[in-house]
């Protein structure tokens, strides 16, 4: 048995140090990724499902490590919050978003406005407002195409300095929606305070919505508070056409997911909403 505990302690701990130097590992390649613009962005389309057309896009990076191979973002956004590259980051994504999302109007696709997601800590700079400015300048994309997308974080809640950012975002035209909402620490008066657009229904209670008789408690709940803060409200991880009929019933037509669609590639995206078939 005492032979038994060595073994299990040497498994977590090379577990561990494993961990540790994925982590490093990912630390230390992140500047000169950013250097060589080693990551892209792909696209996922938000609809209406009732009337069954898009309403918008949301733009998620990707990034394609030659010996690590495909990093999910949920893994390095946190250490780039952490080593504080989020911020040329984050930059170099809203750009391309910005880019991309004017391309395609000019291109003839219906005005529809990118989210882009945003870090906590990006909002902690002085210049992040200055800095969202330029990119729609130097894009040319109008401010009412741009939604930011943030989750709900603790730095957040009581934080003057950030309310006051998104105020003058919505001045811009800029729309404000709230990630993961029902996950974080979400307060009826935080709620009240931030001048949100609207909220996303995180993935996890999409899921309860599954079937007849299945647990909407607190998607119903989510979908009457947004109604009477006269907020949109916008199902994510929709994966069945079931969890799609379901919401639309209870009152939540605006939507995103796999059901509807992956997350595209620049072609896969033009392919089918900028082919004559669509337009
Ligand atoms: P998120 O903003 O909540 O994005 C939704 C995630 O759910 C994406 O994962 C998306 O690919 C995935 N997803 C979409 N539809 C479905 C579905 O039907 N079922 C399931 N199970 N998943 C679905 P992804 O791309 O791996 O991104 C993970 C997270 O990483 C994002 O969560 C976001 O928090 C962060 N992230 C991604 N791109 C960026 C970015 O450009 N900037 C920042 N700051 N964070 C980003
Ligand atoms: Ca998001
Ligand atoms: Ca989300
Ligand atoms: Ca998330």
């Amino acid at each position: 048995a005492k032979e038994k505990g060595k073994n299990q302690f040497q498994f977590f701990e090379w577990a561990m140090n494993h961990c540790q130097a994925r982590r490093m590992n990912i630390e230390q390649a992140l500047p000169a990724a950013i250097e060589e613009q080693a990551f892209h962005l792909v696209y996922q389309p938000m609809f209406n499902a009732e009337q069954g057309h898009l309403i918008g896009v949301e733009t998620l990076v990707r990034w394609e490590h030659p010996v690590l191979g495909t990093i999910s973002p949920c893994e390095f956004i946190p250490i780039a919050e952490s080593t504080g590259h989020i911020i040329v980051l984050g930059e170099w994504i809203l750009h391309k978003a910005c880019k991309q999302m004017k391309e395609w109007h000019d291109a003839g696709l219906p005005r529809i406005p990118v989210a882009v997601n945003f870090s906590v800590i990006q909002f902690n700079q002085d210049l992040i407002v200055d800095m969202i400015i330029g990119a729609l300048e130097q894009t040319g994309l109008d401010a009412k195409y741009l939604i930011a997308e943030m989750t709900e974080s603790m730095a957040m809640q009581h934080n003057e300095a950030i309310i006051g950012k998104l105020h003058a975002l919505k001045r811009l035209g800029v729309s404000i929606s709230i990630d993961d909402f029902g996950t974080g620490y979400s307060s009826l008066c935080y709620l009240r305070r931030f001048p949100i657009d609207t909220l996303k229904i995180d993935k996890s209670f999409v899921q309860d919505v599954s079937g007849a008789g299945e647990d909407t408690a607190i998607v119903e709940a989510i979908i009457a508070m947004a109604r009477s803060l006269k907020l949109r409200v916008l199902a994510e991880g929709v994966e069945t056409e079931q969890q799609s009929e379901r919401l639309c019933q209870l009152g939540c037509t605006d939507m995103q997911g796999y059901w509807h669609s992956r997350p595209l590639s620049i072609p896969q995206f033009e392919q089918t909403y900028l082919s004559a078939a669509y337009l």
